[in-house]
């Protein structure tokens, strides 16, 4: 195992990893430095964005809901972007770069099947080779979007070891990516991984951040008093916040997935309950138990239930510029059905946990505050699993 000093922030991040790897990375880093300096690159991207995921994704001033809860609210739709998310907007980065390497093949891992779907998307699109990693227990729960991805022409592996979720189809993503260094690139999901995944994501998603600020200046000619958005690994929540960092006025505020309550063990919530470890080549926050084995999360949202989170979320948490807030399953869905009602808008179950931090901080907000929620996606594929949820549908 070796460690290399880049890509830190405060004591986390890093690049945990073997050999082979190590190259691997460093090559991909050399690529990406050279990507940033060239305006072909970010012209090619920003055009992708426009033509193929329909940006830039409008922010809508919930009239009904900012009556409701008394202060002056705006939503991010990332929900309207080709294939229903935000992780489109990383994926068509990471496929130009890996057309740029001259790698002719993306793997991916995907726990719900939602980071699998936009990098088979993107494979399609761009006409690339595409394998996905997906645990025996996700296939079997989310085989809609195991068929999605067979239909976009992707390879779907099953992986059968630990848990056989996320984590697991995240080693072996890893392990696959070392076996076939030299025409494959290897796209992450979130702003997790070794030096420079997190960098290069975050970038990556930093256009919902960049044009919230945008809007914001031609409507109000003011920041927003505070972003608010949920947190998987967070990279929807990176790239909301990011733009704004250096803006101590815009209140960071992230949800996380409490499961069924932090006291009860069966959750996601990695700042409230993680401790400092390194897993799949960073350093960050992780659930794990005194030994430093990756413990087993659960939330109702099958986007958020990661063990551990981005080692730049680690370190502004730490240096406490953005809070962190576990939200319950129940406040979820209650959130999924007041944003629906109020609305007409039905959030992913992800996003309705930055929905349902709202209404519970709205005591903190004046109608002359102006906050933005972003809806990371939208929930016709959480529908029929709520509704079970609720009783209401058998
Ligand atoms: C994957 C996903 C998330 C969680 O991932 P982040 O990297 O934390 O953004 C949140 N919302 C939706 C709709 C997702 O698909």
């Amino acid at each position: 195992m070796n460690e290399n000093n880049c890509g830190r922030y405060g004591p986390y991040g890093g690049r945990y990893s073997g050999e082979t790897l190590m190259h691997a990375l460093q090559e991909l880093e050399d690529a990406y430095r050279k990507a940033q300096k060239d305006p072909a690159f970010g012209e090619e991207y920003a055009r992708f964005l426009r033509e193929y995921a329909g940006r830039p994704s409008l922010l809508y001033h919930a009239e009904r809901m900012s009556r409701d809860l008394g202060t002056t609210v705006y939503l991010k739709r990332e929900d309207l972007n080709h294939t229903g998310a935000h992780k489109i907007n990383n994926v068509l980065g990471q496929a130009l770069l890996a057309m740029r390497m001259g790698k002719k093949r993306l793997i991916a891992e995907t726990g719900a099947g939602q980071h699998g779907v936009a990098t088979a998307t993107a494979a399609a699109y761009f006409g690339l080779e595409c394998d996905v990693f997906m645990g025996k227990e996700d296939m079997i729960r989310q085989s809609l979007n195991v068929y999605r991805m067979e239909l976009l022409g992707a390879t779907v592996h099953e992986v059968t070891d630990g848990t056989a979720t996320l984590k697991d189809a995240t080693s072996e993503a890893l392990r696959e990516w070392s076996r076939r260094v030299d025409d494959t690139f290897y796209v992450i999901g979130s702003v997790v991984g070794p030096h420079p995944y997190p960098e290069i994501v975050r970038d990556f998603q930093r256009v919902i951040g960049d044009e919230i600020r945008v809007e914001m200046l031609e409507k109000h000619d003011r920041l927003p008093s505070a972003l608010l958005a949920c947190v998987g690994g967070g990279s929807n929540a990176m790239g909301t916040f990011y733009p704004f960092i250096g803006d101590p006025s815009v209140r960071l505020m992230a949800a996380e997935a409490g499961g069924e309550g932090v006291e009860s063990g069966r959750h996601a919530a990695t700042v409230a309950a993680g401790t400092t470890g390194v897993f799949h080549g960073m350093k960050s926050l992780f659930l794990q138990d005194d030994e430093g084995q990756i413990t087993p999360v659960y939330s109702i949202s099958a986007g958020m239930d990661y063990p551990g989170i981005g080692p730049e979320h680690a370190y502004l948490h730490d240096t406490g510029r953005a809070e962190y807030f576990s939200i319950t399953d129940d406040e979820a869905v209650d959130a999924f059905e007041y944003l629906s009602r109020m609305e007409g808008i039905i959030p992913a179950i992800e996003s309705s946990h930055a929905v349902a931090l709202l209404t519970k901080m709205k005591s903190e907000f004046t109608p002359d505050d102006i906050v933005v929620v972003t809806i990371s996606g939208r929930g016709d594929k959480d529908v029929e699993a709520i509704g079970r949820y609720r009783g209401k549908i058998r």
